[in-house]
């Protein structure tokens, strides 16, 4: 799988997270107040490299990665998130400056929940919509947990996505660690691409012409036999 299918098949996975929290918030009437940061603004949100691919990709496409890659050196480990953009004049409402590329986690959190050691999915409710929508919030919970409606779980999600890229970007780390390293493997992945293509324009110009098939300019024209002269 080339490093460009990869990036899709992510960016595919995530798309699909959208359809089943949507799911989540018409069947329970939650919905985030505009402009809410309170997720992105806490420094304990993690995912993996893997679930930032699509983001580093994107933001490579747009030539901002030089400069996001800058901001990250101010916040390794636990921080909030350096795409989060907030409201000059109220830093708790803000917004994401990568929204449609956001991971997982970001698409999940607050729809989402995990399953006990029996298996049974519960969904634990954000502090956000336990104080301005706490009536449809302990609905929700409970609905959820007599099994009438259906919860996305964040487990089967990241286990999806770690299908596509296992190993070293699988692993769960801080989201600002996270995209420093999807931006690094995409980025070397990009310019190994771009010198192998370098690399072969260059073999063809300079190797020697060996194509002898019908129509190449050195091939020799085949000969039509004279006629004989009448
Ligand atoms: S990626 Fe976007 S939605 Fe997720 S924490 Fe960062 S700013 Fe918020």
């Amino acid at each position: 799988m080339s490093d460009r299918d990869l990036e899709d098949r992510i960016a595919a996975a995530l798309t699909e997270i959208d359809a089943e929290t949507r799911a989540f918030g018409a069947r329970t009437g939650l919905a985030c107040p505009p402009g809410c940061g309170a997720c992105c603004l806490s420094p304990d949100v993690e995912t993996t490299p893997a679930d930032m691919i699509p983001m580093a990709g994107a933001l490579l496409d747009a030539g901002h990665a030089a400069a996001v890659l800058d901001r990250l050196t101010d916040r390794p480990g636990r921080a909030p998130c350096v795409l989060y953009q907030p409201d000059p004049l109220d830093p708790r409402r803000g917004r994401c400056a990568m929204y449609a590329r956001r991971p997982s986690i970001c698409r999940l959190f607050a729809f989402a929940g995990r399953r006990d050691a029996e298996g049974t999915p519960q969904f634990t409710p954000c502090r956000v919509h336990m104080e301005t929508l706490p009536d449809r919030a302990r609905t929700a919970r409970d609905d959820v947990r007599a099994g009438t409606i259906p919860l996305p779980i964040f487990a089967d999600h990241a286990a999806r996505v770690a299908m596509l890229a296992p190993g070293a970007m699988a692993r769960t780390m801080p989201i600002n660690d996270a995209l420093r390293g999807a931006l690094e493997k995409v980025g070397l992945a990009r310019q190994c691409a771009a010198m192998e293509t370098a690399s072969a324009l260059a073999d063809a110009c300079t190797a020697p012409d060996t194509d002898d098939s019908p129509g190449s300019p050195r091939t020799p024209r085949p000969v039509r036999p004279m006629r004989p002269a009448a």
